[in-house]
């Protein structure tokens, strides 16, 4: 009887119902990460071009589960959003980040990856609102990075969310920009406050001709729409010359600092002393 109810699995080959059974498993775990303390935050550092120093950290969520070590979120974020389990992680590092910078010096702002789900989930503007009030996070502090793939779906409720966003105070960056489908009418139909230009660009920009050609046309688009741009995954010097030659505003990358606790930058982010 249950191998009947299990209709078409039984004709599965034994591994691909191994696999299910996995892939089970870890959408389990992945709903029940966050309750049972499983998930922590690693922060990167954002920079000023002209200046080098330090203006923000973006926020990057890390699964540490047991008996499987380390996962990464390229490999677990799809899964959770597949599955639904983004929601309360979402909610979680929301939180989590929220008050944790909270407590940094002003102007440090930080980023949080906001994914397609979590962005069309209905209560998503009024959870963002409570976490602000709750962390007593100013929040022009807080910026939202929103990939293009979370702008396909329902044209008119997205940019009704974003509005929404934008009248808390938050603000929104275009993360992995280029890499969409329609990154330029993106741009013009959402109240974007920055664009993230891909890492695949960014690479080798010194050096390699057609990502020269492109990042420096991010730029002047940048410009012309007022937007500022923040170059990620910068790595070298020379590509680090390359910006600042070509007035790109923000860089991140391993040249910078690579993600890590934040506890690691205490330096910056330790509120100064205002006696
Ligand atoms: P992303 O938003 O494009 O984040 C940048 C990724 O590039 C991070 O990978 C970061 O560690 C890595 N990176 C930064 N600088 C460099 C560099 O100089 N060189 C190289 N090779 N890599 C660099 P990470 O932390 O593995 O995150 C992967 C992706 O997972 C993120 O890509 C983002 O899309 C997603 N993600 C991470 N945290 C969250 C989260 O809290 N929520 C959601 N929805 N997605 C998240
Ligand atoms: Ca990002
Ligand atoms: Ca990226
Ligand atoms: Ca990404």
């Amino acid at each position: 009887a249950k191998a009947e109810q299990l209709g078409g699995y039984r004709f599965f080959e034994q591994t691909m119902s191994e696999e299910l059974n996995d892939r089970r498993q870890t959408e389990h775990d992945l709903r029940h990460a966050a309750d049972r303390g499983e998930l922590y935050v690693v922060y990167q550092p954002q920079a000023s071009v002209a200046s080098s120093s330090i203006v923000g950290f973006e926020a990057l969520v890390r699964w540490r589960r047991p008996g499987h070590g380390q996962m990464s979120p390229s490999t677990f974020i799809p899964l959770a959003e597949e599955c639904g389990a983004i929601l309360p992680i979402g909610e979680w590092v929301l939180r989590s980040v929220c008050r944790e910078a909270a407590g940094w010096p002003n102007p440090l702002s930080v980023a949080v990856n906001v994914s397609a789900v979590q962005l069309h989930a209905p209560n998503f503007v009024a959870l963002v609102h409570t976490v602000l009030f709750e962390s007593g996070l100013p929040p022009q502090r807080l910026e939202i990075e929103i990939t293009e793939t979370a702008l396909v779906r329902d044209f008119t409720r997205t940019l009704a969310t974003l509005r929404q966003l934008k009248a808390l105070g938050v603000r929104i960056a275009m993360d992995d920009f280029g890499t969409g489908y329609s990154s330029l009418s993106n741009l013009r139909a959402f109240p974007f406050d920055k664009i993230k230009i891909d890492r695949s660009f960014v690479t080798a920009v010194d050096s390699n001709q057609q990502a020269a050609a492109i990042v420096r046309s991010v730029l002047g688009l940048g410009r012309g729409l007022g937007l500022p741009v923040m170059a990620e995954g910068v790595e070298t010097e020379a590509e680090m010359q390359f910006l600042q030659l070509e007035a790109c505003d923000g860089a991140q990358g391993y040249l910078l600092g690579r993600p890590a606790p934040i506890d690691q930058f205490a330096h910056l982010t330790r509120a100064n002393d205002v006696r």
